[in-house]
């Protein structure tokens, strides 16, 4: 969070900049000058807890919390006695009153010994429980360089209809199916990963067109290398030209496979020049575009193409830190009759494990199993992974941004306060459409 808006927070709860500051750490959000999607969830929580008085209450019981005696999980009731300067006499008689009859060796659970403890008007609390509550956070923090770890590419594949763009993926999978893997392999979710001279690649299905929109207006990008498919027999057509734009406008570049180079009426030179006067100029054209002729149909060029994408994207040296709360954007959410909403996430910094408390878009819930590419159970998901997953509240929304925190609690508080925001925002519509529809009538 920006330190102008930590200040702006201060004034108008009317606290300190060094208050917020502490509080903020609570959550694990730095004061940087770097933007995230989850700052203005943040803000939001911070506002209620002290619009609640909670924010200030929470502090004052961390302070009685000190005065609180540390407890084992289990402890004998002549230590307890110790722990608490009681006698052992008064104790056992406020346990027989309890109805725990114990003799002074045997050992008593943290919970009995708290509602023991509370019999003479004594705190108590279980060591180790400070670590559990900084675990309340988000993770919103500028990586260091140093945490940063090489992570694969991931692609998407873009042009005009019936070029080819579906085909390729096929014909990218099957270079890719080991002997192991003989009859085919079936895909499970929508993203697949190849290995090429044993780096990895993400191809996410989504057509290019609609991973870029959705994604555009987030300010976001899904994607590193966008392969731009033109049939060589039927050139730059509209949607060609509309995926150019697109990749231009996120910054992506772009690989052109000439597709369909098997068929008799193929001119790859020119869809060369055609892609010239668009402003793609390839190598040949004395551009740094790289093209490559290929044939999905018969499955030839497909190795040069992946060879040319794990070069360039040797070139952009992607990292990402893959030790911290997993975060990303999820690629395509469906209902499931038997499995409720299911997700396909792509997680593009940290790592997502299954049992991590998970906010994606309005929706919330607890990671239940992730499903890889190939449709096994996997527990751990690292940077440039598609996974499925499973426990989320509701279906979120095809370019919502998805993150893992460390409590329950938060994910809940996120995602309602998303969803109150969201049914605001549709009321609104809805009142507009029927306006319109009421004149439309008339
Ligand atoms: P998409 O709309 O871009 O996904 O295109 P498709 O992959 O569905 O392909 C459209 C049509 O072109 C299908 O009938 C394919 O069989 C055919 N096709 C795709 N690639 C090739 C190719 O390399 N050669 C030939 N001859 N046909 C192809
Ligand atoms: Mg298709």
């Amino acid at each position: 969070m920006s330190k102008t808006r930590v200040y702006q927070l201060a004034k108008e709860l009317d606290i300190s900049s060094k208050e917020l500051i502490s509080k903020l750490e609570e959550y694990d959000v730095e004061v940087t000058n770097h933007m995230s999607t989850l700052e203005d969830d943040i803000i939001e929580i911070i506002k209620e807890l002290y619009k609640s008085n909670e924010g200030k209450s929470e502090s004052m019981d961390s302070t009685e919390d000190e005065n609180a005696i540390g407890l084992p999980e289990s402890i004998s009731v002549k230590d307890f006695c110790d722990k608490i300067g009681k006698t052992v006499t008064d104790v056992m008689t406020k346990l027989v009153s309890m109805g725990v009859f114990a003799t002074i060796n045997q050992e008593i659970d943290f919970e009995t010994a708290e509602a023991l403890a509370l019999e003479f008007n004594i705190d108590v609390k279980l060591e180790g429980a400070e670590e559990e509550e900084a675990e309340y956070g988000i993770e919103d923090f500028e990586d260091d360089p140093k945490d940063l770890k090489d992570r694969p590419p991931v692609i998407t594949v873009m042009g005009h209809v019936d070029h080819g763009k579906t085909s390729l993926l096929d014909a990218i999978r099957e270079t890719n199916v080991t002997a192991r893997e003989a009859g085919g392999i079936t895909q499970h979710i929508g993203a697949s990963e190849v290995y090429v001279d044993g780096k990895k690649i993400v191809f996410l299905d989504t057509p290019g067109h609609e991973a870029f929109t959705s994604m555009r207006a987030r300010g976001a990008s899904l994607t590193d290398i966008a392969i731009l498919v033109v049939a060589a027999d039927d050139g730059v057509m509209p949607q060609t030209k509309e995926a150019i734009n697109h990749a231009k406008a996120a910054g992506v570049p772009i690989i052109v496979a000439i597709n369909k180079m098997d068929k008799p009426g193929s001119n790859p030179d020119r869809v060369k020049q055609e892609l010239s006067e668009h402003g793609v100029l390839v190598e040949d054209w004395g551009g740094d575009t790289i093209s490559v002729p290929v044939s999905a149909l018969k499955g030839e060029g497909i190795d040069n193409l992946l060879e040319m994408i794990v070069l360039a994207a040797e070139m952009q040296e992607l990292k990402a830190n893959p030790n911290r709360l997993g975060a990303g954007v999820v690629i395509e959410a469906k209902l499931d009759k038997s499995r409720g909403p299911v997700a396909t996430v792509l997680v593009q910094k940290g790592n997502l494990k299954v049992g991590d408390p998970i906010v994606a878009g309005a929706s919330f819930g607890r990671v239940r199993a992730m499903i890889n590419d190939k449709g096994k159970n996997i527990k751990k998901a690292n940077p440039s992974t598609a996974v499925e997953i499973l426990g989320l509240s509701d279906v979120p929304n095809a370019g919502d941004t998805f993150n893992a925190v460390k409590s329950d609690k938060l994910a809940r508080q996120i995602g309602e306060k998303r969803k109150a925001k969201f049914r605001e925002a549709n009321l609104n519509s809805t009142t507009k459409v029927s306006l319109e529809d009421l004149f439309m009538h008339i």
